[in-house]
């Protein structure tokens, strides 16, 4: 998963764009970069690492001009290193281009390996990168018409920010899997996938893109075009679930009281009548457990200290760093727990690591009882739209039932909110999301073969 940003005819475009990436950073912590436009030439600098580790302290001399785009990544398709960071850039007869992608196209192995095929020499192992090639392959006289002739061939998850020849264009898939909002700062168009970093640059929000929305930036004023044939809309109910930060709205709804709501329609469903506290596993299942606390009655009791200074222990590529983060970021506090019967809610359950070690460090500190609640039902498959969910074979609840769940992560009892509380806690019927990670059907079907054993190839060099 990726967070994208851009602005157009702004004196200060690169600071204003750096800081919008820390109002992203939730989106994706291993690599940062900024592209900006001079009116004659792209200017880009990348980094691994967090946003401040990328551009903190420096003056940003090197990225002049009053367009810019900027990313910050999490690899879903692609492995994590410098070559893959965003934005990334192709000088071809349509402009010098730059471009950054929050998603994951499920047919980018296949036109890939078609591209190959036809000589194209690519320079990183991203699904992004085809888009620029078919770009540079459009016989299109002109460079927005050659990016929407390109854009038509991609399937899956894409929402887009690109500077393309002077303009900032903006892209989001007909399906709309991943948000985009547009904005504006001093009469400045503004790109931004989550409002809450507009909020923190004072960014009017003026409105999310639309499902197969293509915005238009340049010295004209901003146009909008509705490229692609329309489908059913699938946003990602996960984004409400977890992915987002709670401050941002999208699809139409914040997405703090969706999660309260989650957590209150949560204590209806799975009630823990023998429990006399309700405790959040911080930062993710707070929400929720606010609205765990306000629907039973029970006192909301902090159980927890979280360390700030450690990244979302999920988001570590490898395993093994992943199962140390949890104790360095969470220590549970026995004054707290000693003695009680908690109801320990959190957003979800995916491989089970997290809740069993967090269920041992409730009872070490003291709890009689612990009871998990999860404001999300199993996760039963794996994203192929961007989200980083393990291979099924590494997803519990693809495999094992209530009962034998509960075992593994040593829980008293345990209950999940049902797909239809979740998607009505969201503002909407279940068949309005994406909701294929929960069970439901993938509104666009990967390309067999290529595309997806390209994906799982570079999983597994990670
Ligand atoms: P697990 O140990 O695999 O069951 O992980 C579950 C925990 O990871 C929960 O606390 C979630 O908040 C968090 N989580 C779930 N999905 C993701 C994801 N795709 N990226 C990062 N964190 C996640």
């Amino acid at each position: 998963m990726c967070g994208i940003f851009g602005i157009y005819g702004s004196a200060d475009a690169a600071r204003v764009t750096v800081h919008g990436l820390y109002g992203l950073q939730h989106r994706g912590q291993e690599s940062a970069g900024v592209a900006t436009w001079d009116g004659r030439r792209l200017h880009v600098s990348k980094g691994m690492g967090l946003v401040d580790e990328v551009f903190g302290g420096r003056d940003l001399a090197d990225l002049p001009g009053g367009a810019a785009i900027g990313h910050v990544r999490y690899s879903t398709a692609g492995s994590s290193d410098l070559r893959n960071a965003h934005p990334i850039t192709a000088s071809t007869q349509h402009g010098e281009t730059a471009l950054g992608h929050n998603g994951n196209l499920v047919n980018g192995g296949t036109l890939r390996d078609a591209l190959e095929r036809e000589g194209a020499i690519f320079s990183s192992t991203t699904d992004s990168e085809v888009l620029l090639h078919l770009l540079a392959r459009s016989g299109a006289r002109d460079p927005v018409d050659a990016l929407v002739e390109s854009l038509r061939r991609l399937k899956g998850a894409f929402c887009f920010v690109l500077l393309l020849d002077g303009r900032l264009v903006g892209v989001r898939d007909p399906w709309g899997f991943r948000p985009l909002a547009v904005g504006e700062l001093d009469g400045s168009p503004v790109l931004c996938s989550e409002t809450c970093a507009m909020d923190l640059l004072r960014v009017r929000n003026v409105r999310e893109l639309a499902p197969g929305e293509v915005v238009v930036a340049d010295e004209g004023g901003v146009r909008s075009l509705r490229p692609f044939p329309p489908v059913p809309p699938a946003p990602c109910i996960f984004e409400h679930v977890y992915f987002a930060r709670p401050d941002s709205r999208l699809f139409g709804e914040t997405v703090f009281p969706v999660r309260v709501a989650m957590g209150r329609r949560l204590a209806v469903e799975q009630p823990a009548p023998t429990a006399d506290a309700v405790v959040a596993v911080p930062d993710s299942g707070v929400p929720a457990a606010v609205g765990f606390s306000e629907e039973s009655g029970l006192p909301l009791v902090h159980g927890f200290v979280r360390n700030h200074y450690v990244g979302r222990t999920f988001i570590a590529p490898r395993q093994s760093i992943r199962d140390l983060s949890v104790r360095v970021k969470l220590n549970a506090m026995p004054g707290q727990l000693g003695g009680r019967r908690v109801v320990l809610v959190d957003d979800s359950l995916v491989r089970g690591t997290t809740a069993r070690k967090i269920v041992r460090m409730v009872r070490e500190a003291g709890a009689r009882e612990v009871h998990l609640r999860l404001s999300s039902p199993p996760v039963v498959n794996s994203c192929i739209y961007g989200i980083d969910t393990p291979e099924r074979s590494e997803l519990l609840a693809a495999s094992q039932d209530l009962e034998s769940i509960r075992r593994f992560v040593e829980a008293d009892s345990l209950g999940y909110l049902s797909p239809e509380g979740m998607a009505a806690a969201a503002g909407g019927s279940l068949d309005s999301f994406c909701h294929a990670c929960f069970g439901g059907a993938y509104p666009v079907p990967a390309d067999e073969g290529p595309s997806r054993q390209r994906l799982l190839f570079e999983k597994e060099r990670r």
